[in-house]
Formats: structure tokens, C-alpha cells, sequence
């Protein structure tokens, strides 16, 4: 029987934390959509389809992970694609709380899906896409935590301004 996980977030932009989560649950799970979440409570720098395109871009390497977007909520996106898992990325202790919500709610909204949590490589403990975005605002090397192609979309958002 062929597994499907699902990794959601706002992935505003994806960095290399991001793609240790996803490459960990492509590894386990027959099929993973990274599912990108309009979060406008976080006030995006990129669209969710400038999102996905990164996405796309830096999960080219991964055959069994595919990207999508979605705005409703996130319990009616799984059901829909029939997903067996959700998986989010633990980094520091502060994550836990947070997730401990989003999961017990989620798991309130459908017992069916469970939530896997996978730990970070210990070097992606404290990298975060605000991080990313705060440094690279003032022109700050990235490219040792986000691909390629999201440094170049970095340095193009903040040049223009
Ligand atoms: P959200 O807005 O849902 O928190 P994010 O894009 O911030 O979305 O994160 C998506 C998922 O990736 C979450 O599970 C988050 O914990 C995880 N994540 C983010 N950064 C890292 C990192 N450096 N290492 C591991 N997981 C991470």
C-alpha cells in the first residue's frame, strides 16, 4: 500500500532546514506534497506561488516529492488528497508548544491522520525563515542556508525594494 505525507507550512521562502525535513520524510514515505499554507497572520515576503516555485526549484533532486498550495484548512486539505500522514520539522524546544497545539487539533478535526515529527539536523536548530528574511533584508550572505535559487529571489526582493 502506498504511503502519502504531507509537509505543511508557510515555506516563506524554503531554506535548507526546510529540505532536511522533506528529504528525512522522502525517504520513509512512498509520496510527500509539500503543501505551502497562505498564512497573512505572518505577513509574507513572497507569494505562495513565488513559494512553490522555489519549492519546485530546490526539491527538483527528490522523485517522490511533489509541491502544492492551499489556503483553507489544512485537516480538509489531507482528507482530500487522502493523506495517511502529516509531518512537521521539530528544531528547538520552542517549537513544542506550538506544535503540541496544531496537533491536538488537528488530531480533534481527524483521528484518521497522524502527525510525525521529525528532528533537524542539529546544524538547522536555530535557522528559520524570519531569520533568513531579517539578515538578507540587509544584504547578509544566505547561501549557506537556503538554496540557490531562493539567495537569487532574496537579493532580487530586497534590491527592488
Ligand atoms: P509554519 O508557518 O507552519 O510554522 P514554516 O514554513 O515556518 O511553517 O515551517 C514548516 C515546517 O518546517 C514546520 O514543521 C517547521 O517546524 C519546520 N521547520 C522550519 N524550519 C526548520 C528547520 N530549520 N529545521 C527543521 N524544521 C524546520
Amino acid at each position: 500500500m502506498s504511503r502519502l505525507a504531507i509537509c505543511p507550512g508557510s515555506f516563506d521562502p524554503v531554506t535548507f532546514g526546510h529540505l532536511d525535513i522533506i528529504e528525512r520524510a522522502a525517504k520513509v514515505f512512498d509520496h510527500v506534497i509539500v503543501a505551502v499554507f497562505h498564512n497573512e497572520s505572518k505577513s509574507p515576503l513572497f507569494t505562495v506561488e513565488e513559494r512553490i516555485q522555489l519549492l519546485e526549484d530546490s526539491t527538483k533532486h527528490i522523485s517522490n516529492v511533489s509541491i502544492d498550495g492551499h489556503d483553507g484548512l489544512l485537516m480538509d486539505y489531507a482528507r482530500k488528497k487522502n493523506a495517511d500522514a502529516l509531518v512537521r520539522g521539530l528544531r528547538a524546544i520552542s517549537d513544542f508548544e506550538y506544535e503540541m497545539q496544531i496537533t491536538s487539533m488537528n488530531r480533534k478535526l481527524n483521528e484518521d491522520i497522524e502527525t510525525f515529527f521529525v528532528m533537524t539536523n542539529n546544524k538547522y536548530s536555530f535557522l528559520s525563515s524570519s531569520m533568513v528574511k531579517e539578515v538578507a533584508k540587509f544584504k547578509a550572505n544566505v547561501s549557506d542556508l537556503v538554496p540557490e535559487a531562493v539567495d537569487q529571489a532574496l537579493k532580487d526582493k530586497f534590491q527592488n525594494g
